[in-house]
């Protein structure tokens, strides 16, 4: 016989949910965070273990408001209109109890969209969450984000305050120091002057930068991506290094999330996924530029989608590239070598990729 359980108004059947019948596990899958993933990060210098979590909100008022937003982005997928504080809190309270957290160092608490958009995470709530992380022990970073017209001094000494000590980092996506890829392709609806007046923002409050940047956004070939992703680490490391900033760069290898502009351009077979080649070719052109690291999660939206190489040396790759995000160092990644290497670089040199 099936028995069920009520909890934060869903009906859960045991059968399904043989854990549900512990009290700190009923909170339902849907109210679970959309992705959560803990991985080798360097803090200040130091390897340590960085737990990423996605909170699953209403999403994002941006890409409600324009048209599906950003053109690669595919966390509409996650969103639920419906979820409410409740559920947004009971998500960070599973993550809090169920999860590993022996040993990580680092919390980026991000959401579906902005973190500081108090119509996606009202202000009670975002306090709550971030009292929640600031009763940690060894938490030593944590990084929320939140697109540029969220920003005020006001919620950054906020937070700051109720973080404590730690080092508290904010993210933002740039994607590109590229306007036309930025605003254009990605459409972002960001400029320069606005992202360096969060920049001025954060050396008021004395909170570090987290930038976010793709590799290969679409309509670019790998050797235009790879040529792109350089130039906006060192714009980042310049603006951060004019304000007296502290600051990381988050490089992310597109990946094709479902129902979005980049979809349909891949479907179209006008889309080409970035080459792990390259990828690590640009940690080799931007490691001396600023601190950078490479986010190789696809948040689970990209059904294999996502940056490769060939079946011999895909895995190596991946594993050198998350020894890098550990260590900071680039010897090993100098070194790395395999036959479809030179096909690779032909197929960049003549345009084909
Ligand atoms: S990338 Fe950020 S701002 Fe753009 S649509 Fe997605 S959540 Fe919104
Ligand atoms: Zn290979």
């Amino acid at each position: 016989m099936l028995t069920y359980l009520k909890a934060n108004g869903v009906l859960f059947c045991l059968k399904d949910h043989p854990n549900m019948a512990k009290p700190k596990q009923q909170v339902p899958e849907r109210t679970r965070p959309a992705f959560h993933r803990i991985s080798p990060v360097n803090i200040n210098g130091a390897p340590g273990q960085r737990l990423m979590i996605v909170l699953r909100t209403r999403g994002c008022e941006y890409a409600a408001k324009n048209d599906g937003g950003c053109t690669v982005c595919g966390f509409a997928n996650h969103a639920l209109p419906g979820i409410g504080d409740q559920g947004i809190l009971d998500q960070l309270t599973w993550a809090l109890e169920e999860l590993p957290l022996d040993g990580v160092d680092e919390i980026d608490l991000l959401t579906l969209g902005s973190f500081l958009n108090e119509n996606e995470i009202a202000a009670p709530v975002r306090a709550e969450l971030l009292g929640m992380i600031a009763g940690l022990g060894g938490v030593r970073r944590v990084s929320f984000e939140s697109r540029s017209e969220y920003v005020t001094a006001a919620k950054l000494n906020q937070s700051r305050a109720i973080l404590g000590d730690r080092t508290v980092e904010f993210g933002i996506g740039l994607e590109s120091a590229d306007d036309h890829v930025r605003n254009h392709i990605i459409r972002k609806g960001l400029t320069r002057e606005r992202f360096e007046r969060v920049v001025a923002t954060l050396a008021q409050t004395g909170l570090d930068l987290l930038v976010y940047l793709l590799i290969k956004p679409p309509h670019l070939g790998e050797a235009q991506a790879i040529a792109d992703a350089v130039a906006s680490v060192a714009y980042v490391a310049e603006v951060a290094a004019r304000h007296g900033v502290r600051a990381r760069m988050a490089l992310e290898p597109v990946f094709v999330a479902p129902n979005t502009y980049l979809e349909r351009v891949f479907q179209r077979g006008e889309y080409r996924l970035v080459n792990l080649w390259s990828v690590v070719e640009v940690i080799l052109k931007t490691h001396a530029l600023g601190n950078i690291f490479v986010g190789l999660s696809d948040e689970d939206l990209a059904r294999n989608r996502t940056t490769g190489s060939c079946p011999a040396c895909q895995d190596r790759l991946v594993a050198e590239i998350e020894r890098f995000n550990h260590t900071l160092d680039v010897s090993r990644l100098r070194e790395l070598d395999c036959p479809c290497r030179a096909t690779y670089l032909a197929d960049r040199e003549s345009g084909r990729i």
